[in-house]
C-alpha cells in the first residue's frame, strides 16, 4: 500500500507536467505503470488485496479523467478560435449572426452577359474555347504576322514578366492554337480576360474580356462574316441593327474592318451612348491573313475564313446603359446589386 501512495503523488505530479499522451503512454498502456501495479496483486496478502485493487483502480480514473478533461479543453479552444477575416466573431452561432449581406448571392453581370452570348453562338454552331492569361511572345505576336520588330506591335502595350512572358492584350493569341489543332471546317469562341498597359478613364480600363471568334472552311468570303456577326448582335441586343464597315488595319487579317452598328437607342440621332454619332464601333475584324493559316499548316489557297475580336465589357455597357467601365471592377455592391 505504501507503493500506491507513493505512486499516486508520482502520477498527481505527471498530471501536471505531462500532455495526455504521455501520460497514457506511460499509465495506460499495455506495458505502462498501471499494468506492471495490476500484476503485483498477487504478491499482495489477501487481506488487502480487495483494498489494493481498488486503490489502484482509483488511481487508474484519475489518470484517465485528467486526459478526458485536457482533450475537452482543446475542443473548447479550437472553437473559440478567432477568425480576423469573419464580419462579426465566428464563435456566434448560425441563428445569431447578423444578416449582412445577401447570402442568395449572384454572378457578376459580365458573367451572367457572357453566358448569355456563348448561348448564341452555340446556338450558331460555334465550340468555345477559354483563353489564356499569360501566354508567349509566338502566340501574341509571331503567329499573327507580327514578325520582332513590327510597328503594329505598339498598338498592343501590355505587361510582360522578366522571364518573357506576356498578358495577352487581345484573345487572338489563341488562334494558332485552334487553327493547328483541328481541321477545316472550323468555327470557335474564345471569351477571355486581355490586359493592356493603359491610363484608365470611363472607357478605358488595364484588364477587360475580349471575345475571339474564328470561322475556316472553303469558300468563305466577307458576306459570311458581316452576317454572322450581325445575326450574333441582333440576337444579343434584341433588335435589328444596321452595319458600316469601315476600314481599319490589323496584321493578321487581310483586308480588316471595323465593325459599326447603328446607335440601337437614339435611332442614329445621337446620344450619350453613341458619343452623340449615331453609329457605335463595336469590333475588329477582317478575313484571315494566309501568314496566319500558314503558320498553322492550313492551305491558304483551298481554305478561307473570318476572324473578330470584340471588347465583352463594351458590349454589355451597351446592353445594360452603363456609362462608366470602372464600374464592372470596383466591386461595388451598391452597383452590383442593381444586376
Ligand atoms: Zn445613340
Amino acid at each position: 500500500m505504501k507503493d500506491l501512495q507513493k505512486l499516486k503523488t508520482e502520477v498527481q505530479e505527471d498530471i501536471d507536467q505531462l500532455d495526455s499522451n504521455e501520460l497514457k503512454k506511460k499509465y495506460l498502456s499495455s506495458d505502462g505503470v498501471i499494468r506492471e501495479y495490476f500484476s503485483k496483486i498477487s504478491n499482495v496478502d489477501k487481506d488487502n488485496r480487495a483494498k489494493y485493487g481498488k486503490e489502484l483502480n482509483s488511481i487508474k480514473n484519475l489518470i484517465a479523467q485528467s486526459i478526458e478533461q485536457s482533450s475537452k479543453e482543446i475542443v473548447t479552444q479550437r472553437a473559440k478560435r478567432v477568425d480576423p477575416t469573419a464580419p462579426f466573431d465566428s464563435n456566434t452561432s448560425k441563428s445569431n449572426r447578423p444578416r449582412i449581406l445577401d447570402l442568395n448571392g449572384s454572378s457578376h453581370i459580365l458573367m451572367q452577359e457572357l453566358e448569355r452570348m456563348l448561348d448564341i453562338f452555340q446556338s450558331m454552331g460555334f465550340d468555345i474555347v477559354e483563353s489564356r492569361q499569360i501566354d508567349d511572345d509566338y502566340h501574341m505576336f509571331e503567329s499573327l504576322n507580327f514578325p520582332k520588330g513590327h510597328p503594329a506591335r505598339d498598338m498592343y502595350d501590355t505587361f510582360w514578366t522578366e522571364d518573357g512572358f506576356v498578358l495577352p492584350a487581345h484573345t487572338s493569341t489563341m488562334q494558332n492554337r485552334i487553327l493547328s489543332s483541328s481541321t477545316p471546317p472550323i468555327s470557335a469562341v474564345i471569351p477571355g480576360r486581355c490586359f493592356r498597359s493603359e491610363a484608365t478613364d470611363s472607357s478605358h480600363e488595364h484588364t477587360f474580356f475580349q471575345c475571339e471568334g474564328i470561322y475556316v472552311d472553303k469558300g468563305i468570303s466577307v458576306a459570311n462574316m458581316i452576317a454572322t456577326i450581325k445575326e450574333f448582335l441582333e440576337a444579343y441586343l434584341e433588335t435589328d441593327i444596321e452595319v458600316k464597315i469601315q476600314p481599319a488595319y490589323f496584321p493578321f487579317t487581310e483586308p480588316d474592318a471595323e465593325f459599326t452598328i447603328n446607335c440601337p437607342f437614339c435611332n442614329k440621332e445621337g446620344c450619350s451612348t453613341c458619343g452623340h454619332t449615331g453609329w457605335i464601333e463595336l469590333m475588329g475584324c477582317g478575313m484571315i491573313h494566309p501568314n496566319v493559316l500558314k503558320s498553322a499548316d492550313i492551305d491558304s489557297e483551298e481554305f478561307s475564313g473570318f476572324a473578330w475580336g470584340f471588347g465583352l465589357d463594351r458590349l454589355v455597357m451597351i446592353r445594360n446603359h452603363i456609362s462608366d467601365i470602372r464600374d464592372l471592377r470596383a466591386g461595388n455592391i451598391k452597383f452590383l446589386r442593381k444586376y
